[in-house]
């Protein structure tokens, strides 16, 4: 798909940052590679003149920035979100190398808004947090050393894309909208909710058997028309349990 549509559908989202240089940082590290639109979601600081200082001439970028409560909010209407994490052993979600990162998510803004989303400095990105993401991706790095700093992640991400957005060859059709993470979160909801109704999910240990639908759903990736019958399927059930 053409860089410029692409571009314009892709979102760098820096949840919790403590450093405000990082947030600085991390857009010139984006405007670098042509990147644009920076999501903060809950900032410790900002805006804040060290980020202004660090941003070196990308402080448009954080003009423009839009700042979130949750993560939640800063998906919500997206097709697609990659997680990032400086842990390469995240067995629950299906791991990519920043290349295969970069063609999915290009690929995946033909079909809606996408987004690259980057943890804390010291605690990274919480599970539930990954849960809202379709994939993760792990920079590789010294094993036992494999913490970057959250600017030069976004840099390596960001220059990934680059690179595979001007190899793109050709048009990738349009096709009909992927369903958004709020529609998906919609969908686990109900999903949950049936299960539980079934006896088939306990509810004293819930999370793993929703974590493994979160990891079969989000690699199948429906369309909304496919969601839709999903939570009619889902209606239904309830419908006839309750008779
Ligand atoms: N102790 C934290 C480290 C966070 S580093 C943890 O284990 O997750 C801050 C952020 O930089 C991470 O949340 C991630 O967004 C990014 N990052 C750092 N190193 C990375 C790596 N090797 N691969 C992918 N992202 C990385």
């Amino acid at each position: 798909m053409a860089e410029a549509t692409w571009k314009s559908r892709l979102r760098v989202v820096l949840v919790g940052t403590t450093h405000p240089g990082n947030i600085g940082a991390a857009a010139r590290a984006m405007k670098t590679m042509g990147l644009e639109r920076l999501y903060l979601v809950a900032p410790e600081r900002f805006p804040c003149a060290e980020a202004t200082a660090r941003a070196a001439g990308a402080d448009d970028l954080l003009q423009a920035a839009v700042c979130c409560d949750s993560l939640v909010e800063a998906l919500a209407d997206c097709a697609w979100a990659v997680g990032t994490s400086a842990r390469s052993r995240h067995i629950a979600w299906p791991t990519l190398t920043p290349e295969g990162c970069a063609q999915q998510a290009i690929a995946c803004a033909s079909e809606g808004e996408v987004a690259l989303v980057f943890g804390r400095e010291r605690a990274g990105l919480s599970n539930a947090e990954l849960d809202l993401c379709q994939a993760v991706v792990h920079i590789p790095t010294n094993p036992d050393f494999s913490s970057l700093n959250l600017a030069s992640a976004v840099q390596i991400l960001a220059y990934e894309l680059s690179r595979a957005g001007a190899e793109e060859p050709v048009e990738t059709p349009a096709r009909e909208s992927a369903a958004s993470v709020e529609e998906m979160e919609r969908f686990y909801v109900h999903l949950e909710e049936v299960l539980l109704a079934i006896r088939y999910l306990d509810p004293r240990a819930p999370k793993r058997l929703m974590r493994r639908m979160r990891r079969l759903y989000g690699r199948a990736r429906p369309l909304e028309s496919e969601v839709s019958i999903l939570r009619g399927i889902l209606t239904s059930t309830l419908h006839q349990i309750s008779r």
